[in-house]
């Protein structure tokens, strides 16, 4: 099969690489339709985090059920599916919970299960891993991009808004405007937060935040970005988003934080190696809640809204392309021409 492997900061090629193959009874095997490029790809095509030269790469697989081993009760051949960033068992402890990314069982994507941005994928415990798309929906393409998000960034949003405990009425501030800080706008919207700003440093994306129910939204950089989320909020919020990972945008977070708020951040940690000042945090009582987002336990009921039409994350596709030219996908993103780049792998 053809599949997309990294070779080295800015070197990613599809290349011929063996067909996964059912290994355990749990497992199924998934021909990959739909999937995307990720943020946090970005850190190894960047060299900014290791990755084993030759491995294959992608972790937001949708696609159609191709194989499934005999203990496998949910899916069947033909169904489509969708996968997190992460393999689940569904009924560990931490699934149990809700916290499938801390899953006893659990697996990534991109060892010999394939990677997925590739046109197979070997999927691990397979029951509590896949999520169903309906019937009615399974060859609308229209849902199928709109339902892609769930696999990452729209749940990883979600997880932010909710560590920030954000309800119905809330001010809420969300701090960087890349996809997930554009999926945490559509979740705090949907979680019926009364005011949402934005925070981010390009206008275009801002401008999506606007349409997906940014109430505010604040393009300056540094202390002046502080300054005016605290003029919008009269003195910070009572929850955060903090959306990038950076040890800046976590300061950022902490800054426009009301006392006594909580930051919820989902921002896969970078740039920290001098350690996170929590006294911006101590002096104020404000609370850090979130982390890898268990996007496996948002994504039916994100789902249903997306399905009955009340939540669409599909704009964050800027460009598409298509599986041969994955690479030209990572370069639109490491160059923010593109939000976000769907990658369509066949029929
Ligand atoms: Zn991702
Ligand atoms: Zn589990």
């Amino acid at each position: 099969m053809r599949a997309a492997v990294y070779h080295g900061p800015r070197d990613v090629r599809v290349e011929d690489v063996p067909e996964p193959e059912l290994d355990e009874p749990t497992d199924a095997v998934v021909r990959v339709t739909h999937t995307a490029v990720c943020g946090s790809d970005l850190w190894f095509y960047r060299g900014d985090s290791d990755r084993e030269t030759g491995s294959l790469i992608g972790h937001e697989p949708m696609g159609i059920v191709e194989a499934v081993g005999d203990d496998v009760r949910s899916v069947e051949p033909g169904d489509r599916v969708f996968a997190p960033f992460k393999a689940s068992c569904g009924t560990c402890e931490f699934c149990r919970k809700g916290l499938h990314t801390s899953c006893v069982n659990g697996d990534g994507w991109g060892g010999d299960n394939g990677g997925a941005q590739g046109e197979q994928i070997r999927c691990p415990h397979a029951d509590g891993t896949l999520v169903r798309v309906p019937d009615r929906y399974a060859d609308d393409e229209d849902a199928l991009r709109s339902l892609l998000p769930l696999t990452d960034v729209m749940g990883t949003g979600h997880h932010a808004v909710v560590s920030a405990g954000v309800e119905a009425g809330d001010t809420c501030v969300v701090v960087g405007d890349g996809a997930v800080g554009l999926c945490a706008v559509l979740a705090a919207r949907r979680l019926g937060a009364e005011r949402i700003v934005a925070v981010g440093h390009h206008e275009d994306r801002l401008a999506l935040a606007e349409e997906f129910g940014a109430t505010d939204v604040v393009g300056e950089r540094g202390e002046a970005a502080i300054e005016r989320v605290l003029e919008l909020t009269n003195g910070g919020a009572n929850h955060v988003a903090e959306c990038v990972g950076a040890a800046s945008s976590m300061e950022t977070a902490a800054e426009v934080c009301r006392p006594g708020g909580t930051v919820g951040y989902v921002g896969v940690p970078h740039g920290l190696d001098g350690g996170l000042d929590l006294f911006s945090f101590f002096g104020d009582n404000i609370g850090i809640r979130g982390g890898v987002a268990p996007v496996r336990a948002y994504a039916e009921d994100l789902m249903a809204d997306v399905l009955q039409g009340t939540l669409d994350p599909a704009p964050i596709f800027t460009k598409t392309v298509d599986l041969e030219n994955v690479a030209e996908g990572y370069r639109a993103m490491d160059e923010r021409e593109a939000i976000k780049v769907l990658v369509e792998v066949g029929e």
